[in-house]
C-alpha cells in the first residue's frame, strides 16, 4: 500500500514540465536551430550541393519534438477510461498486422490468445495502446532480434496474492502476457520502470512514459500489472484486467462473443 501511494503521489506529479522532458525538448531545438544555420550560410554562399541532408535533419528533430509533446499531452490528459466489456481474444488477434509491422523483421511474432479466453472490463482502445507500448518496448529490448509473444489466461485470484491489486475475497481475471527474449532488466532497473519519465534509453528516443501509462491504466481499469525480467533472458509483463460478469454484452464491434470455458 505504500508503494502504491508513493506512485500515485508520482503519477501527480507528473502535471508539471520536468527538468528531465524540458531538457530533451531542449536537445531537439537546437539540433533544429543548428540545422537551419548551417542551412542559412550555405545557401549565403551558394554551396547548396548535400543541403538537403540537413533539412532532413531538421524534420526528423521537429518530428522527434512533436512526437514527446503529443505523449505528454496524452499523458497529462489521461482520459478517463470508457469500461465496456472487451473481447480479448479478438482484439489481440485484430492486433496481429500492426504488432508484425512494428516490430520489423528481425522479431518473430507469436500471437496466442487462448480460445477460451474471458471477455474484461476496460477500455478497448487503452489496451490496445498498452499492447502497442510493450510490444515496442519489446523490440527495443531485441536489438539483434528475437521472440514476441503474446499470451492469455482466466485466473481466479483472491485478496494477497498479487501486490498492487486490490482484491476483494476472490475474484477473477483475464491475464495478458507479452514475453520477449531481450536484455531484460536488472534488479535496480525493474525497480524503477514504473516511475513516469524513468528511462535507460539515450535522449530523445525514450520518453519514459509507456510503463507508467500501462500502470495506470489497469489500476484505473480495477487490475494490475506485473513484470518478471532477467538480464540476458528476457522480459514477460503481464497486464490483470478484470473478468467482465455479463459475457453477453460483450462490444459487438469487435465480432462474436467469446465462448464459455
Ligand atoms: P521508455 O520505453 O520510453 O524508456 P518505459 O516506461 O516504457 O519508457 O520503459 C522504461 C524502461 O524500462 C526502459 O527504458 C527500459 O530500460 C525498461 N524496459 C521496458 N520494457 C522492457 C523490456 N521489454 N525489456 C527490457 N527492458 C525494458
Amino acid at each position: 500500500a505504500e508503494a502504491q501511494l508513493r506512485q500515485s503521489q508520482k503519477m501527480e506529479a507528473v502535471g508539471q514540465l520536468t527538468g528531465g522532458i524540458a531538457h530533451d525538448f531542449n536537445n531537439m531545438l537546437t539540433g533544429i536551430m543548428g540545422a537551419l544555420d548551417i542551412i542559412k550560410r550555405r545557401l549565403a554562399s551558394g554551396r547548396l550541393e548535400g543541403v538537403e541532408r540537413f533539412m532532413d535533419a531538421a524534420t526528423a528533430s521537429a518530428q522527434r519534438a512533436a512526437g514527446l509533446t503529443h505523449r505528454l499531452l496524452a499523458f497529462s490528459r489521461r482520459q478517463p477510461l470508457d469500461r465496456k466489456p472487451v473481447d480479448v481474444r479478438q482484439l489481440i488477434l485484430d492486433m496481429r498486422e500492426l504488432l508484425d509491422r512494428s516490430l520489423g523483421e528481425q522479431v518473430e511474432l507469436r500471437v496466442q490468445p487462448s480460445p477460451d479466453c474471458w471477455a474484461a472490463v476496460t477500455d478497448a482502445n487503452q489496451l490496445e495502446n498498452a499492447l502497442l507500448n510493450l510490444a515496442i518496448n519489446a523490440r527495443d529490448a531485441m536489438p539483434d532480434g528475437g521472440q514476441l509473444s503474446i499470451e492469455t489466461h482466466n485466473i481466479a485470484l483472491v485478496a494477497g496474492e498479487m501486490p498492487g491489486l486490490i482484491i476483494q475475497g476472490k475474484q477473477d481475471f483475464v491475464a495478458i502476457t507479452v514475453r520477449d527474449t531481450g536484455v531484460g532488466m536488472s534488479a535496480e532497473v525493474l525497480e524503477k520502470v514504473f516511475e513516469p519519465f524513468f528511462t535507460t534509453k539515450p535522449i530523445g528516443q525514450g520518453t519514459g512514459l509507456g510503463l507508467s501509462m500501462v500502470y495506470g491504466f489497469t489500476q484505473q481499469s480495477g487490475g494490475g500489472v506485473d513484470i518478471k525480467s532477467k538480464p540476458a533472458q528476457g522480459t514477460a509483463i503481464t497486464l490483470y484486467l478484470p473478468r467482465s460478469p455479463a459475457e453477453s454484452q460483450i462490444d459487438v464491434r469487435r465480432g462474436s462473443p467469446v465462448p464459455q470455458g
